[in-house]
Order: structure tokens, then C-alpha cells, then sequence
């Protein structure tokens, strides 16, 4: 079995409003949302891998990350990987800092799941994939069909 990577990284300083600098994560290389990511196998039987951000690893270690819940950023770097900017919340309050932060990429959600065209961002995709809730659940969540659901969690050729 490969060896995990260590963890390396430099400190800048941190956006206004935050505490303490941002740790960016120098070792891990940010996958296609701009995360940095570790790869674990899950299923040694049929090597099944499954990529995690670092951000939702540490923030389940150090603060607990009840399901559902997204690990989140005060400070809005995702490379960023300071315990201390890492919180707990739920997507709507992702979308709240994403705005905040002006990295917010979607437009206004449309809520109404009989609604076939309901559109969703690349943070809701992602979230969608990493999530273990069932299909149902996250279709109430995020106000999409749960047939919407499956198709993400299933197709993964998958663009918003
Ligand atoms: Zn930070």
C-alpha cells in the first residue's frame, strides 16, 4: 500500500476578518473545485477509491461534521487548511459565505421540484457526489428532483 503524503504547507496572511493566518496547503494539489484533496481506499476488496477534500477531514477531526454538513471556510481560500477557519454549516450558509466572499457561481436557485430545468452549481454537484445522504434527502435539500439526484451521483460525465 502507497504511503499517505505528508502534509506541507506555508502561512500567508489571512483576509480581513479572520484570526490567525491562512494555512495553504503546499503538498496537496487542489482537484478540479479548487480543493486541495487526499485520495483514501475505501473498498480494499474491489479498490475502491474515493477523493476527499482536506478541508472536510480536518474539519471532521478537530470539530465534528454531523451529516449533511459541509466543512466550510471563514476565510474563503480553499487551499486554506487552518483548523481555525474550518467550520461546520450547512449549504445554504455555503452559499451565504460563497457570496460573501464573491465566489459564488450560481445564480438564483429555483426552487420547486417539478421544475425538470432546475439548474444547479458546481459546489452542488460536488456536494451531491461527496454526500452520503440518500438521493431523497438531498433532492429536498437542494430543491431538485431526486431523479436529478441520481443522475449526478451516477453520471459522472455531469456538468452544470
Ligand atoms: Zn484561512
Amino acid at each position: 500500500m502507497k504511503k499517505p503524503k505528508p502534509l506541507t504547507w506555508t502561512r500567508t496572511s489571512p483576509p480581513a476578518g479572520t484570526d490567525g493566518d491562512c494555512i495553504i496547503c503546499t503538498s496537496h494539489r487542489p482537484s478540479g473545485n479548487g480543493y486541495p484533496h487526499v485520495e483514501r481506499t475505501v473498498d480494499r476488496a474491489n479498490r475502491g477509491r474515493r477523493v476527499y477534500r482536506l478541508s472536510r477531514i480536518i474539519c471532521e477531526r478537530v470539530h465534528g461534521l454531523p451529516t449533511g454538513m459541509l466543512a466550510l471556510h471563514h476565510c474563503g481560500n480553499r487551499m486554506c487548511i487552518n483548523p481555525g477557519h474550518i467550520y461546520p454549516g450547512t449549504h445554504k450558509k455555503n452559499v451565504a459565505a460563497a457570496k460573501r466572499h464573491g465566489t459564488f457561481k450560481g445564480g438564483p436557485s429555483r426552487p420547486g421540484a417539478s421544475n425538470p430545468s432546475a439548474k444547479l452549481t458546481a459546489e452542488q454537484v460536488e456536494y451531491i457526489r461527496s454526500s452520503r445522504e440518500s438521493a431523497r434527502q438531498l433532492a429536498l435539500q437542494l430543491g431538485v428532483t431526486k431523479c436529478t439526484i441520481e443522475r449526478i451521483k451516477y453520471n459522472h460525465a455531469w456538468k452544470p
